[in-house]
C-alpha cells in the first residue's frame, strides 16, 4: 500500500457574531483538513488545529510544500517512521507551532488509512478502549462586547446545565475583577446542582493576578485552572501550582514528546492537555501519554477544530489511561465546543452528538467518520 495523494482542503466562514477570548476576537471559523488517499483507494482524513486567530493557510502551505513530497510512494501505515521523517525535515524551522499542526494533520489521516486498512478503530491500534464513552464539558462563555457581562454568562451556565453538561469550562483572563464577578454571578445560577466548573484564562496574567484569581475561586472546587500564564513561563507555571490548591492545567500551546518533557520535568502541570491536531497527531500523543503517565500527570486533550478532530480526539480519549488508578479515579473528559461554528456538525454524515452529557467513542475502522463532500465544497476557500 503506498500513498498516491495528499490534498489540502481549507475551510472558512465569517461568523455572524464574532466573539472573543482573552487573546482577541474570533470572527470567522476555520480549519485545515489534509486528505490521503493511497494506491488501493483508501482515504484518510486529519486536521491541524487552527485557534481562533491563526490563518489555516499556513498549515495548509506546510503540509504542501514540506511534507507531502516527504510522504508520496510511502506505505501510510509506517506512522511513527513518517513522524520521525516529517520532525527531523523540518526540525530546523519547526518543532513548534503550525509546523508541528501541520505534521498533525497528516499522522491523524495516516491512522485513519491504517485503522482502516485493518478494519479497526485507531483506538484498537493504540491498545484499545479503556471506556466506550466519555463525559463531555461545555466550553463557552466567550464574551460578546468584552466586560460586564456576567448576566448573560450565568444564563448560559443554566442551558449548558439544561443541555444536560455536569462540567462547564468558563472564559476568563478579561480583568481580575471582571472575572470574579463571571463566576460569583455563575456560582449563583448553579448553586445546588450536580455542575464542576473549570476555568481557562488564555494565559492571560503573569504569576501575581493568576495567583490572585485563583485564590478569589478557591471556594469553587474547580476541576483544573487552564493555561494561568503563558506557555513559556513554566516557573511561572510552578509557582503557581505551589501557591494554590487547585489543580492546574495546561499545554494545548505546547508540542511534540519534547515540549511535554520539559512541561513535565517542571512539575508544571496536574493535566497535561495537547491537542491531537497540534501537537503532532496520535504518534506525538502516544509518546506524551507515556511521559505524563511515567509523571504521575493526567492527560486530558485539548480540542477546538472541526468534526475530523473531534473524532479524532474521541480515538485518543478512548485509549488514555488514568493517571493514578482508583477505584473511583478521575476519567478524561471531553473538550465541547459549544460555540458557534458553522459547518463543525455539518462537516461529517453522522454528526458527534452528546446523548445527557456522554459521546459515545466511534467504533468504526479508522476515526469512525464520513465526509460529507458537499459540505467541504460548500466552505472550501
Ligand atoms: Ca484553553
Amino acid at each position: 500500500m503506498r500513498i498516491r495523494r495528499v490534498d489540502v482542503h481549507v475551510l472558512k466562514s465569517p461568523l455572524a457574531q464574532p466573539f472573543a477570548f482573552s487573546q482577541g476576537w474570533v470572527r470567522q471559523r476555520s480549519a485545515t483538513l489534509v486528505e490521503i488517499t493511497t494506491d488501493d483507494g483508501l482515504t484518510g482524513w486529519g486536521e491541524a488545529f487552527a485557534q481562533g486567530l491563526e490563518p489555516p493557510e499556513i498549515a495548509a502551505k506546510a503540509i504542501e510544500v514540506a511534507l507531502t513530497p516527504l510522504l508520496l510512494g510511502e506505505d501510510p501505515r509506517a506512522v511513527e517512521v513518517l513522524w520521525h521523517r516529517m520532525y527531523h525535515a523540518t526540525r530546523d524551522y519547526g518543532r513548534k507551532g503550525t509546523i508541528v499542526s501541520a505534521i498533525s494533520a497528516v499522522d491523524i489521516a495516516l491512522w485513519d488509512i491504517a485503522g482502516k486498512a485493518a478494519g479497526l478503530p485507531v483506538h484498537m491500534l493504540l491498545g484499545g478502549a479503556f471506556r466506550g464513552s466519555v463525559e463531555a464539558y461545555a466550553t463557552g462563555f466567550y464574551r460578546i462586547s468584552g466586560q460586564g457581562e456576567s448576566a448573560r454568562l450565568a444564563d448560559e451556565a443554566l442551558q449548558h446545565h439544561a443541555a444536560g453538561f455536569r462540567h462547564m469550562k468558563v472564559k476568563l483572563g478579561y480583568g481580575v475583577a471582571d472575572d470574579i464577578a463571571v463566576m460569583e454571578a455563575i456560582g449563583d445560577a448553579i448553586a445546588g446542582k450536580p455542575v464542576r466548573l473549570m476555568i481557562d484564562t488564555n494565559h492571560a496574567y503573569g504569576v501575581a493576578d493568576a495567583v490572585r484569581l485563583g485564590r478569589a475561586l478557591e471556594r469553587f472546587d474547580l476541576r483544573w485552572y487552564e493555561e494561568p500564564v503563558a506557555p513559556e513561563d513554566l516557573d511561572g507555571y510552578r509557582e503557581i501550582r505551589a501557591r494554590l490548591s487547585m489543580p492546574i492545567a495546561g499545554g494545548e500551546n505546547e508540542h511534540t514528546l519534547y515540549g511535554f518533557r520539559d512541561l513535565l520535568a517542571a512539575r508544571a502541570v496536574d493535566v497535561a492537555q495537547p491537542d491531537i491536531g497540534s501537537a503532532g497527531g496520535f504518534t506525538a500523543c502516544r509518546h506524551i501519554a507515556a511521559l505524563a503517565q511515567a509523571h504521575g500527570v493526567a492527560v486530558n486533550p485539548h480540542v477546538w477544530g472541526s468534526a475530523v478532530a473531534q473524532a479524532a480526539s474521541l480515538q485518543l480519549i478512548a485509549a488514555l489511561p488514568v493517571a493514578n488508578h482508583s477505584l473511583f479515579a478521575a476519567e478524561p473528559i471531553l473538550e465541547y465546543d459549544r460555540s458557534s461554528h458553522p459547518f463543525r456538525r455539518a462537516l461529517i454524515t453522522e454528526p458527534i452528538e452528546h446523548v445527557d452529557g456522554r459521546v459515545a467513542i466511534p467504533t468504526r475502522p479508522g476515526l469512525g467518520i464520513e465526509i460529507d463532500r458537499d459540505v467541504l465544497a460548500r466552505y472550501r476557500s
